[in-house]
């Protein structure tokens, strides 16, 4: 057996610079063996071409590179089920403690949960760290204790709380001298894990103070760069909150940080009611009874419902992997309401497509969409996806590059009418939700 080491595992905080878990497992007197594991209980469901495998891959290997050109040290790669990975490397290492930062998902509590029995089996001690929010499940509460369940209060609550707390970054690009020295660690291809190439790559970001200047006034129109493409970053962790925040703050507009606040408002809420990943926030919405027509589904899919702003954000989707969030309201409503499929459809289709993936920004969108969430669309806002286009793509922009052919006669006709479509969906909501 080797030197005795401290595991710093990395999940979805990739990256050295201010990592939190990544900070104070370097702080320490032990060499720190930085590991990722590629989950087979995660893997084992995605496409062999699934593009956020390959967005991870490909930064791993440049932080392995930095590694190993820097300081002699490296990332062990494994590509199993935590629980096996840890039996390895148990095996493997003499190991001091195991170090990772909080993650919020309901499944990635339990493995967590998993991870910390096995390790106390060992005499092995766990130490998470919050690093991907300023303020996680029960901070920011209501006097009388309790989550806030309407977004406003909660994001006047939560500026309230950040004026109290010491915000700060924490320097562990400087510490990375601390990293077991062994480049020879195991690394994976992704050929080796049964994965290839995607052809779909995570876009640059334009995250930078012009774009939070105008974010108000360019946020709603998809047929600009006026949001920043943070979210796969964020998603991934190879950008770090806290600089994202503390730039959100550095201009007067509070727009843009506003949409940050969505987010932990978002994680919150699935952290303290993880059922609702599948079931509805209000209950009564749980009572819709869904059309659930699996053809109207895949033309809905493939951008053929002949609603041309539907189309070109679902075109989107499937072309580059991700689409505005203007889009995902109107398509996520179009599903819902005009095609009364159910919401857990549309999220499945979601995580299975967006680089920028979130359960609880996924769901939290969807149950907004559907009426059923905290703080949701009234369900008898049905998007009038004609409307939409005036408003937010007056001139067809967006709609002629996603949909370059919607007005000849080889785009189809509306799949359903928007007025009695409504009116269905209203008829159908309001037999559910009654008393
Ligand atoms: P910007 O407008 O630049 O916003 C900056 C950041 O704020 C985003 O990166 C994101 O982290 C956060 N943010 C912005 N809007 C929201 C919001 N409404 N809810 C929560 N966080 C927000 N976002 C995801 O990150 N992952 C998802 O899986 C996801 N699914 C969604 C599903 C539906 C049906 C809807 C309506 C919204 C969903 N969103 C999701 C929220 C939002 O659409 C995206 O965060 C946004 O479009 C990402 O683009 P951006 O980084 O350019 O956003």
């Amino acid at each position: 057996m080797s030197e005795k080491v401290r595991v710093f595992w990395f999940r979805r905080d990739m990256r050295f610079e201010d990592n939190v878990g990544l900070y104070h497992a370097l702080s320490g007197d032990f060499p720190v063996l930085p590991v990722f594991i590629f989950d087979r209980h995660i893997l084992d469901e995605l496409p062999k071409d699934d593009a956020r495998v390959t967005f991870i891959h490909d930064e791993l290997q440049k932080m392995r590179s930095h590694l190993q050109d820097q300081f002699g040290s490296s990332i062990a790669t494994y590509h199993d089920t935590p629980e096996n990975a840890f039996k390895e490397l148990i095996e493997d290492f003499d190991i001091e403690a195991v170090y990772a930062n909080r993650d919020y998902e309901p499944y990635a509590y339990k493995r967590d949960a998993n991870i910390n029995a096995l390790l106390a089996q060992n005499g092995i001690e766990f130490h998470d760290f919050k690093d991907q929010v300023i303020f996680e499940k029960t901070e920011v509460e209501k006097n009388d204790g309790g989550m806030y369940l309407v977004f406003t209060p909660y994001m006047k609550q939560w500026k309230k709380e950040f004026e109290n707390i010491d915000f700060k970054t924490f320097p562990s690009e400087d510490l990375l001298e601390n990293t077991y020295k062994n480049s020879r660690l195991p690394n994976l291809s992704l050929s080796d894990m049964g994965f290839e190439k995607s052809s779909i790559k995570v876009p640059e970001h334009n995250f930078d103070k012009e774009l939070l200047k105008n974010y108000e006034d360019t946020r709603n129109i998809p047929s600009i760069e006026g949001t920043s493409r943070l979210s796969p970053y964020l998603r991934f962790g190879t950008i770090g909150y806290r600089k994202v925040v503390e730039k959100a703050l550095s201009v007067k507009n509070e727009a843009f940080l506003d949409e940050l606040i969505w987010r932990e408002f978002y994680k919150a809420i699935l952290h303290n009611y993880p059922e609702t990943q599948e079931r509805a926030f209000k209950p009564k919405y749980d009572r819709i009874e869904w059309r659930n027509n699996e053809e109207e589904f895949e033309k809905w899919k493939t951008g053929q419902t002949g609603y041309p702003i539907v189309d070109a954000g679902m075109r989107q989707l499937n072309e580059t992997g991700w689409m505005h969030n203007r889009l995902r309201m109107v398509v996520g409503s179009f599903l819902c309401k005009h095609l009364l499929i159910d919401w857990r459809w549309g999220e499945a289709y979601f995580a299975e497509k967006l680089l920028d993936y979130e359960m609880s920004s996924n769901v939290g969108g969807w149950q907004w969409v559907a009426g059923s969430g905290v703080d949701a669309a009234p369900y008898f806002r049905v998007f009038n996806p004609y409307s939409q286009t005036d408003r937010f793509d007056k001139d067809k922009k967006y709609i002629k590059k996603w949909v370059p052919e919607f007005d000849s006669d080889k785009y189809p006709e509306p799949m359903v009418e928007h007025k009695p479509a409504r009116e269905r969906c209203l008829e159908t909501y309001k037999e559910a939700v009654k008393n």
